[in-house]
């Protein structure tokens, strides 16, 4: 199966587009998306209405779906994230919302052997950035390769019986590619599409191909001051423009 893996998409629809510019639906077999479709972008219907457009084979909620659905309150959120989501809260259409609403909660298995989920296993909610997060994450997942999402940095972490390690995509590179091993378990963050914070601005994504068991983590650059130029237009957080130019 040919896996294209989209993440943290943020109402970007310009990162969106490129994406799928350079990973056309048709190319894969399966499309599966760990969550946050919307939230900090100025495009949630449009985003939402792409989305469904790729019909994808496995799809959860993210946090900021479920506060911009309406399905949980802006709580935690900081401030920017929380005009954010209430924003898109009195954007959505109906039939919009009724989606995000009705996406499930993460971990899902995707097919023997892959799973999906938002932050961790174990917590949708969970940022996995410190080592011993990502061991007790690769202690929990029920498959040996998980996706995730929820941090927006784009990174490998694996275990065997006896090693630990982390592997992050080259700085520079437009394609990073990872032969799976079948004796090890990975956990993986393909990065983000809509608002990378790994310090590269290019919109992040990636595929696997489970028979070959190969994996590429890839970037491509979208219309950022287009994505900008929105934000600040709905009256959104200027903040939430300017960190898409940082990739921050
Ligand atoms: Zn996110």
């Amino acid at each position: 199966m040919r896996y294209l893996i989209l993440s943290d998409i943020h109402a970007n629809i310009e990162a969106l587009e490129a994406v799928l510019a350079a990973a056309p639906r048709e190319q894969f077999d399966r499309v599966v998306v760990l969550g946050d479709i919307v939230g900090y972008g100025a495009d949630p219907n449009a985003v939402v209405e792409r989305v469904r457009s790729l019909n994808p084979d496995a799809i959860i909620r993210g946090n900021h779906d479920k506060v911009a659905a309406g399905v949980e309150s802006a709580e935690g959120f900081n401030q920017a994230a929380r005009h954010a989501a209430l924003w898109t809260l009195t954007s959505l259409t109906e039939e919009n919302k009724d989606y995000l609403t009705s996406l499930p909660l993460g971990p899902l298995v995707v097919e023997d052997e892959i799973e999906i989920c938002h932050g961790s296993p174990d917590d949708e909610d969970e940022y996995i950035f410190e080592h011993v997060d990502a061991v007790e994450a690769l202690r929990a997942q029920a498959e040996p390769v998980c996706f995730f999402g929820h941090t927006h940095v784009a990174v490998v972490y694996w275990l065997s019986a006896a090693a630990f390690d982390i592997i992050l995509p080259s700085p520079n590179d437009a394609e990073t590619h990872l032969q799976i091993q079948t004796d090890r378990r990975y956990l993986i963050n393909p990065g983000s599409i809509g608002q990378p914070r790994d310090g590269d601005p290019r919109a992040a994504y990636a595929t696997y191909d489970s028979e070959a068991h190969e994996l590429v983590l890839y970037r491509v650059p979208y219309n950022v001051a287009g994505a900008q130029e929105k934000i600040t237009s709905a009256g959104l957080p200027e903040g939430l423009a300017r960190r898409l130019g940082l990739g921050k």
